[in-house]
């Protein structure tokens, strides 16, 4: 005879799973392959970190010489681009002319017949020139690839503007990093003995001096002319190995996360911090000044300038707390595998529920998926850094069951607490985390060929989590006829 809580997991396993349609399941299943079977070719990680400078007056002078080139050249073959898209674009595709159809070779092997004519360009170092053209080809992949699809208001990619600083890339040469300077090669001016030297101190905590740059972007933020690197740089991370110890996050607004580890049935939440709170009523307020200024006067300038400057703030308040959250979360957890539930699943159900609703709440409701994706993307690359792993799994109904005995019910999005007829009193987060977890068990179960291991840390789980040592859970039924759980796991 299978005790009573054995019989409750093995209803948890068949539920959690019956709950799947047939292609999440198969797609849940290779992910779980990638912690039995993690994938014997390891490449290293890229990451990319963004680093402001403060360039002299006589360095931003040379800096705007210097993307004025790239601007003219990318000027120049775009335009040469444009001209053939316009005599082609009508014709069937076979018909038009390819041999005179620009592309990336072509036009990168003129370069050194148009510096000998027009020697600004030998001003360059040659590679940053090279890269403008190979970047405006990837704008015309997009470009085409959008016409593919059908998009018919897709254009091509236009000019770039005399005063916006044309984004420069240094791919692997051209630059050089000694402790926390860089130094980027150049030509101008011809004279060598008033050559402005390009260095700058990288202002951040990190260090690149050992660490294999890819490539280094220089880019200008139009709006607050502050100049900025982006740095492409690989980094080796410590090998991932399924430890047996798991951790599962809920994602989401209330509570940015609630997770349950695996080997404890331990629980924490960690409330989202609302900045919008905060800055919102004074962006619309300046807002509203804006708007009832004359549209590109001086005053509605400023109060544009100012608004702006409020809605980065708190982009940068929002970015930050994720960042932390994360590395904590990544830092603590004794698991090496972190699963998450798959957030397109999430974005989908929120977005058919929000169909009625304005536009403002809709709109507000993609931003915040959106900070979810991208609070995701942080917890992946952290977690990978540290030779940890994380994955996603269907979420499907784990907030509508009862995760102890998986009565499912609607719940309105204000009710916070589950209150079960079984008598679980719980967080509707945890409990939907929990379910993330039960889920999980349930799939490394199923992928697992002997039956015997099967429900087994599933079981242990429940055993952890339901017991009386667990501070957030009230369980009524201990006390029931449905009880007994805590006794026997002891
Ligand atoms: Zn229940």
């Amino acid at each position: 005879m299978l005790s009573k809580e054995h019989r409750q997991a093995k209803k948890v396993y068949r539920t959690l799973i019956a709950d799947l349609p047939k292609n999440e399941l198969e797609k849940a299943l290779l992910k779980i392959k990638q912690i039995t079977k993690p994938s014997v070719k390891k490449k290293p990680l890229q990451l990319t970190n963004k680093v402001k400078i403060t360039p002299t007056e006589e360095q931003k002078q040379v800096l705007w010489v210097l993307s004025e080139n790239c601007r003219l050249i990318h000027y120049f073959a775009n335009k040469e681009r444009k001209e053939w898209w316009s005599k082609n674009q009508h014709l069937p595709k076979k018909k038009r002319d390819k041999e005179n159809k620009p592309s990336y070779n072509k036009q990168s092997k003129q370069l050194p017949k148009l510096k000998e004519q027009y020697p600004r360009y030998k001003q360059n170092y040659s590679k940053t020139l090279q890269d403008t053209l190979r970047q405006l080809e990837a704008d015309y992949k997009s470009f085409h690839a959008l016409r593919k699809n059908g998009d018919k208001n897709a254009r091509p990619p236009g000019f770039k503007g005399k005063h916006y600083f044309t984004t420069m890339h240094y791919n692997q040469k051209g630059f050089k990093i000694a402790g926390n300077k860089i130094t980027f090669t150049h030509f101008y001016p011809a004279k060598k003995a008033e050559k402005v030297d390009l260095t700058f101190e990288m202002q951040g905590k990190l260090t690149f001096e050992n660490k294999k740059v890819k490539q280094v972007t220089i880019y200008q933020v139009h709006k607050t002319k502050e100049f900025y690197l982006s740095i492409i740089y690989e980094e080796n991370t410590p090998e991932y190995f399924d430890n047996g110890i798991y951790q599962t996050i809920d994602l989401g607004l209330m509570n940015i996360v609630a997770a349950v580890n695996s080997h404890e049935g331990k629980t924490i939440t960690i409330k989202n911090k609302r900045v919008e709170k905060y800055w919102q009523p004074k962006i619309e307020e300046i807002q509203s000044k804006r708007d009832h200024c004359k549209k590109y006067s001086n005053r509605w300038h400023r109060y544009n300038d100012k608004m702006w400057k409020m809605i980065r703030k708190q982009a940068n308040q929002r970015k930050d707390f994720q960042h932390k959250v994360s590395k904590k979360i990544v830092e603590n957890t004794k698991a090496n595998t972190i699963i998450i539930g798959d957030l397109n699943v999430k974005a989908m159900s929120e977005s058919k529920k929000n169909d009625k609703k304005n536009d403002k709440s809709r709109h507000r409701n993609m931003q915040s998926s959106g900070s979810i994706g991208r609070f995701a993307g942080f917890l992946t690359y952290k977690a990978e850094k540290a030779g940890k792993k994380v994955i996603r799994i269907s979420e499907r109904g784990t907030t509508k069951r009862c995760c102890y005995c998986m009565q499912k019910k609607n719940r309105k999005l204000s009710e916070r607490t589950i209150n079960c007829d079984c008598g679980l009193e719980l967080d509707r987060d945890v409990s939907g985390t929990v379910n993330i977890m039960q889920r999980f068990l349930a799939l490394l179960a199923l992928s697992q060929k002997r039956l015997v291991v099967r429900q087994r840390l599933l079981k242990e789980f429940r055993e952890k989590f339901f017991s009386d040592t667990q501070p957030n859970v009230k369980r009524k039924f201990l006390h029931s006829e449905l009880g007994g759980l805590a006794t026997k796991s002891n």
